[in-house]
C-alpha cells in the first residue's frame, strides 16, 4: 500500500477546479470549430461532430454517423461538440 504520502498541498477551491480539468493536449482548443479538413472516422465524409472521450481521445463523425452512434457516445463522451446544425 504505497501511496503518495506526505503531500500536504493546500487545495484552493479555484485551483482544484483548474487541476481537475483534463489537460490532454494544449494544442486542442476546447470548442474549436470543425473545418473541411476534419473527416469522419467511419466514412471519411466531412466531420460535423467531435466527441472527446473520457480517455482523452477525440473522435470525429459526420452527421450521419454521429446520429448512428449517439446513444453510445453519450455514455463515453466527456464532451460532444456538435456542428451538425450548420448543415443546411
Ligand atoms: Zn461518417
Amino acid at each position: 500500500m504505497v501511496g503518495t504520502v506526505g503531500e500536504h498541498r493546500e487545495f484552493h477551491p479555484l485551483h482544484q477546479i483548474k487541476e481537475a480539468r483534463p489537460t490532454v493536449s494544449t494544442t486542442v482548443i476546447e470548442g474549436a470549430a470543425l473545418n473541411a479538413a476534419d473527416r469522419c472516422d467511419r466514412c471519411g465524409a466531412q466531420a460535423y461532430v467531435r466527441v472527446t472521450l473520457n480517455s482523452g481521445f477525440d473522435l470525429l463523425f459526420c452527421a450521419h454517423h454521429s446520429k448512428e452512434h449517439a446513444d453510445r457516445l453519450k455514455q463515453v463522451a466527456l464532451e460532444i461538440h456538435d456542428e451538425s446544425a450548420r448543415i443546411s
